[in-house]
This record gives C-alpha cells, structure tokens and sequence, in this order.
C-alpha cells in the first residue's frame, strides 16, 4: 500500500514551523533532593487560604465552575480599582497572550517581539498564521527604537514583557509610553507584566493606566508567579470593551476550573502573603547578585525573581558545563540557548537553602572543584 502524504490530515505549514515550548526541568536522574530554581515558581509557596480554598472545593468537583470566572473578576477590580467587565481571566495568562494573537492577527500580519523576549510569543503569532518579527536588544533589554523601526502596516501586535523573562530587565514607564505613541493606532500593544508584583522601582508602571485608557493596549498578568499558583494555572488580561468583546468570544467557555478560581480569589484576601514575598525576593535578589558577581559570572541586573547568569568566556567554564555540574548537586536552573543565549543559565531566587547551596555550588565549579 502506498502512503501519500495528502492521505493524511494535514496541519497548516506555519504550525509545523513552530519549535515547541520546552519548559524548565524538574527533576534529575538519580538525585533524590533537588532545588527547583528553573521556572521562576514562588520559594513561598501559595498563601494557606488559597490551599484551604482548594480543599474546600474537592467536595463538588462534579459541578461546572463558574464560566465568567465572575467572583475572580471582581476580586481583581477591587484590588487593582478596575472594571470587572473588562478584565478576562485566563488558563495561565499564556492563553490569553495566544488568544490575543488569534483574535488579533489575520492570515500573513506581523507580531512583534522583543529578542529575548518570552519564547511563548513567536508560538503565538505563528499559531495564529502570522510572521513573527524580532526586534533587536540594546544591553539586554527591550529597545522602543527597534521595536518602532520594525513596525509596519502590516505590525498587527507587539508582545512586550516587562519586566522581561529571561534577561530580569525592564524599561520605564515612559519608554512604554513612547513605544505607545509610535505605534499606528491598529496595532495592539501587550505588556505582559507577570513578574510587576516584584518590581521596586518607582520609574516603572505595570501599565494598568495604559490599558484604562487607550483602545489598542492591553495588559497581562499571572498568579503563577507571586501568588504561587503556577500549577492551577491563573492569569487575566485587562484591555478596552471592544479587545475583551473579541476575547470572550472565542475563549473556552469554562476556561478556568472552580479550583483556580477559588484559589485566586483567596490569594487576593491574603496580601500578607503576597507582602512576604516581596520582601523575601528584595532581600535575596541582591545578595544572589553581589555574592554570584564574585565568583566572575556576569550577572545582568534583575528586577523579577530570576537572575540571568553568564559564563564570561575567558573563564575557561560554559554554561553547559555549569548545569550539569549543578544539576548533579541537586540545583536546577534555566538553559537559556533556546533564546539565543548559549552563555547563560537562569536562575529562580530560591528559599535561603537554595540561595546559599547554589552560591556554593557555583563557587566550586568557577574554582574547578569537583570536575
Ligand atoms: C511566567 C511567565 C508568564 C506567566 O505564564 P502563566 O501562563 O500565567 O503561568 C507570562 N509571561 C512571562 C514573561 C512569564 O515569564
């Protein structure tokens, strides 16, 4: 018998274009003990209410959840002062920033992204039958006049993390806003701001006010990072009526399940919680900074809860290298060469076991310990 291939059913090309995501390990093969620090997840945990409220609901798990996410939505607009009716809860804000490109993108349209920005954006606007454009980087972070330079008529949406995911950097609120001015005003602006809980700074805005306020911008965020709920997976998004109108159209009809829902809503009611960790990653994000700079790895300044490490090269030790022997010990961090950025690890700021232990370990492998 013969196999033709148009005897099979057949994807659309851009799909089998896409290289899928590949997310940050989590165990090691014959290492019992291991230090996760390689998907930015909460050394925290979650707040003990939002455990409570998922064992509260394993008693009617035959129900359907609530399809608007209503009591969510309006936890948020009571926390952040916004309209419940235009904000979207999402299956992990990574759905929402794939609808976005779907709702956003006709057939051939351009999606901007930022060169080391998240690798979830070129899958997005691929998916969505459109040309991924990459905007180059000025000291490993984003650039307005590249991201501007590369804006066509036919840029339909640009993904802006900030702060972005892996470099740790961010650009101010007013570089946000001068990327907004240059924008022709069909093309949608994303901020995806999953990491703003952790930002100190006072130049910088997650871009609530931007998303209030204009039609084409619309704003991203996550309780897989602060909140500690990556594993139920809750994001939302926050834009104009006409961007949540075309949303909800064509989201899952039930797309966040009653636990994340209710856990969400918890999480909101214990901003204590939310409290400890900031000042946890404000005391370590530092102390990881000054003591990693002096074993001679280039560490790019971080404002999240991550670190970009780089392996100099006249150190004679490579990142690779580096994983592995870390990994051996217990220590999982972030290959990053999928960025574009052979070089370098990334790290998650850790509970201060982690913190210290990897700080060692690292120290032991510049010296050429253990090899
Ligand atoms: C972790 C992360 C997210 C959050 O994704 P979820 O789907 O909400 O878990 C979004 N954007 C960036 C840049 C991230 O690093």
């Amino acid at each position: 018998m013969t196999t033709h291939s148009v005897l099979k059913p057949q994807p659309r090309p851009e799909i089998l274009a896409i290289d899928p995501y590949v997310p940050g390990k989590s165990r090691v093969p014959g290492v019992a003990k291991v230090h996760k620090l390689s998907s930015n997840e909460s050394p925290l945990g979650p707040s003990p209410k939002a455990m409570e409220a998922v064992r509260a609901l394993a008693g009617s798990l035959e129900l359907y959840p609530d399809g608007a996410s209503t009591a969510l939505r309006e936890a948020i607009g009571r926390r952040y002062g916004l309209d419940p009716a235009r904000i979207i809860c999402g299956n992990g804000s990574d759905e929402l920033l794939a609808l976005l490109a779907h709702v956003f993108l006709h057939p051939g349209d351009e999606g901007i992204y930022s060169q080391y920005g998240f690798l979830t954006y070129p899958i997005c606007i691929r998916a969505a039958g459109g040309v991924p454009v990459v905007a180059k980087e000025t000291d490993r972070t984003a650039s307005v006049d590249a991201i501007l330079a590369k804006t066509t008529a036919r840029t339909k949406i640009v993904y802006l993390a900030n702060p972005s995911n892996p470099t740790g950097t961010y650009i101010s609120f007013s570089e946000v806003k001068r990327l907004h001015a240059g924008l022709p005003p069909h093309t949608l602006l994303v901020v995806d701001a999953a990491y703003a809980e952790y930002v100190t700074r006072n130049d910088y805005a997650a871009g609530l006010e931007l998303a209030s306020t204009l039609d084409n911008v619309v704003m991203t965020r996550t309780f897989s990072k602060i909140h500690g709920l990556a594993s139920l997976r809750v994001g939302w998004a926050y834009g104009s009526a006409h961007v949540l109108d075309a949303l909800n159209r064509v989201r899952g009809p039930f797309n966040l399940n009653g636990a994340a829902q209710a856990a969400g809503v918890a999480s909101l009611e214990d901003m204590a919680h939310v409290e400890r960790a900031i000042a946890h990653n404000s005391r370590w994000l530092p102390w990881l900074t000054e003591a990693i700079a002096k074993l001679g790895i280039e560490v790019t300044p971080s404002v999240g809860n991550f670190l970009l490490l780089t392996f100099p090269k006249e150190s004679g030790r490579t990142a690779a290298d580096a994983d592995a022997f870390l990994s051996a010990r217990g220590f999982i961090l972030r290959a990053v060469a999928a960025y574009g950025l052979p070089d370098s690890l990334r790290l998650t700021v850790g509970g201060e076991e982690a913190n210290r232990g990897v700080v060692a370990a690292l120290g032991e492998f510049m010296r050429g310990q253990g090899d």
